[in-house]
């Protein structure tokens, strides 16, 4: 397993010479190796359970890894940057992964949101600190997320968790309830007047790739402001491959094996196995399996729902962003698109026309923060907006002038860029449909019912094969659930155990 938490190159990596699995038989074989196929595999391989993990690319991570993209000696993370749901996930608490030299590292300024005119909105870690620099908004802010950090850590288990029918910490899910079921634009509308207030909000709600319309979009804005204002948004140290490469030898240690360059197309290429776990897209699971699913229940999953994609840009650059506003200069994470009407309409255009030249662009600067990530006194930039499924238009030029307009003189810093769009996205992984990274539409239906309606979403009708990618509860992010709740339903399910202890 050399070289995984390592540069890589991307591009490599497929077509590489596979390496061979030990044992003609396992206890579970997990196809994919994301951050919640490794999740899943963690969790059989805990209880003593021989697991094989299989992974199409050259290096295992999914969407953790990280490469050297522009220009040797600059490390840029090819997908996930920022990692507020890997802090407050139960399934990362858990496994400690620090242990095995995962280092998480925090900017001084979680995030900043440029205005014109050199302002900023700026999230701090601590709702009083935040509130306080949002002038007027200042106790609506703490109206919405005081009482509700009151509710932590627990309240993540229920938020993390299968539908929350009965949770297990009732109070804090319906404080969370009361502004989380509706749109980011209805709360914004009726708790903030602030322009700058507005912009950090409906930023943070953003991240849901949905029209700010939408119900339940103020859910997201919330989970990601309160994860920030309590936890904070770190990086890892190196680059977000140290979090695979931390999974991956805890896996190792656990007697668990992880086999790249192997993209698997049918289950009958596996060595035997009691369970399959699928860390893909639900259509890849189906067309893996074959017959082994029945007709009624694949014609389900073709209903499930991608929704737009994503323009990528990496930059090598000679010196840091040189933002208007000085705490943008120390955020680890910057939202760059203006105010919140702004934000929303490059939202909603995502879905239909297409991107205009002001997207709203999330920038992430992890060498603020992280020095290895480029040579000394160099810096590097992470920068995507969303775009309509599939695009294959260049918005790099889109991409640098929002990010030109809040810090003039950025162009000059950039000593080389490179782009990813949709069609790339798909081709680095095949659970990026249409350059998705949601891993499906995340709207008030598909949230609890990935991929299907079913009681237990990780299950399939079939007795030894489970869904285990974030296409299942809780959906996307660094934070494991969906392998651990899959990787606990097969414990339960197969081999009639439950997970021991922490
Ligand atoms: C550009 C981008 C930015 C993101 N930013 C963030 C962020 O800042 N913070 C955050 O928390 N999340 C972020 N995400 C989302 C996060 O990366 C995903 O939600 C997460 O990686 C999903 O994990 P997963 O294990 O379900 O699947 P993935 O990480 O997609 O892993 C699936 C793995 O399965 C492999 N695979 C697929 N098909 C096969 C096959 N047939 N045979 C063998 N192997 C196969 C793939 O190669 C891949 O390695 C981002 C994603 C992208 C793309």
């Amino acid at each position: 397993m050399g070289g995984i938490a390592l540069r890589g190159e991307w591009g490599m990596g497929e077509g590489m010479a596979r390496d061979v699995p030990r044992q003609t038989r396992y206890d579970a074989v997990i196809i994919g190796s994301g951050p919640n196929g490794l999740a899943a595999a963690l969790t059989l391989a805990r209880e003593g359970l021989g697991v094989l993990v299989v992974e199409a690319y050259g290096v295992p991570g999914g969407g953790t890894r990280t490469a050297e993209l522009t220009l040797p000696g600059y490390l840029h993370d090819v997908c996930s940057a920022v990692h507020p749901m890997a802090l407050v996930s139960p399934f990362f608490r858990g496994m400690r992964l620090e242990e095995e030299g995962l280092e998480w590292v925090h900017p001084e300024v979680v995030l900043a949101h440029p205005l014109d005119g050199g302002r900023a909105a700026v999230m701090h870690r601590g709702v009083e600190e935040t509130a306080a620099g949002l002038g007027e908004d200042g106790k609506a802010w703490l109206g919405v997320f005081g009482r509700l950090r009151d509710s932590l850590p627990g309240m993540w288990d229920d938020l993390l968790g299968p539908l929350p029918v009965m949770p297990r910490h009732p109070i804090g899910m319906m404080r969370f309830g009361r502004n989380a079921v509706r749109s980011a634009a209805g709360l914004v509308g009726s708790v903030f007047r602030t322009e700058g207030a507005r912009a950090l909000f409906g930023g943070n709600a953003a991240h849901s790739v949905l029209p700010l319309e939408k119900p339940l979009t103020a859910a997201v804005g919330v989970a990601l402001g309160l994860a920030g204002q309590t936890t904070g948004w770190p990086v890892a140290r190196g680059g977000s491959g140290a979090i695979a490469g931390a999974m991956v030898r805890r896996l190792e240690k656990l007697g668990g094996e992880v086999v790249c360059g192997w993209r698997v197309e049918t289950l009958g290429e596996l060595p035997a196995a009691s369970a399959y776990l699928f860390d893909t897209g639900p259509g890849q699971m189906a067309s893996i399996c074959g017959g082994r699913l029945p007709g009624g229940y694949v014609e389900r999953l073709k209903r499930f729902r991608y929704g737009p994609g994503v323009f990528k840009l990496d930059m090598a650059l000679s010196g840091p962003i040189p933002w208007a506003n000085a705490e943008c200069r120390r955020a680890g994470t910057v939202h760059v698109g203006g105010g919140f009407e702004e934000i929303a309409a490059s939202e909603r255009r995502c879905w239909g026309e297409g991107v205009d030249g002001k997207p709203f662009v999330l920038v992430a600067q992890q060498s603020v923060c992280d020095g290895s990530r480029a040579p000394e006194g160099k810096h590097t930039a992470w920068a995507y907006c969303h775009v309509p499924s599939g695009s294959v238009e260049d918005h790099a030029e889109a991409v640098l002038g929002q990010m030109e307009r809040f810090a003039p003189g950025f162009r000059d810093t950039v000593l080389a860029t490179h782009a990813m769009g949709p069609g790339d996205y798909e081709r680095y992984n095949a659970n990026n449909a249409g350059g998705d990274i949601v891993g499906g539409v995340m709207d008030a239906w598909q949230l609890y019912t990935r991929p299907v309606a079913r009681w237990n979403p990780w299950t399939t009708p079939a007795a030894d094969v489970f869904l285990c990618s974030s296409s299942t509860p809780p959906g996307p992010g660094v934070h494991g659930m969906c392998g651990w709740h899959a990787g606990k339903t097969v414990l339960r399910r197969v081999f009639g155990k439950g997970p021991s202890a922490w």
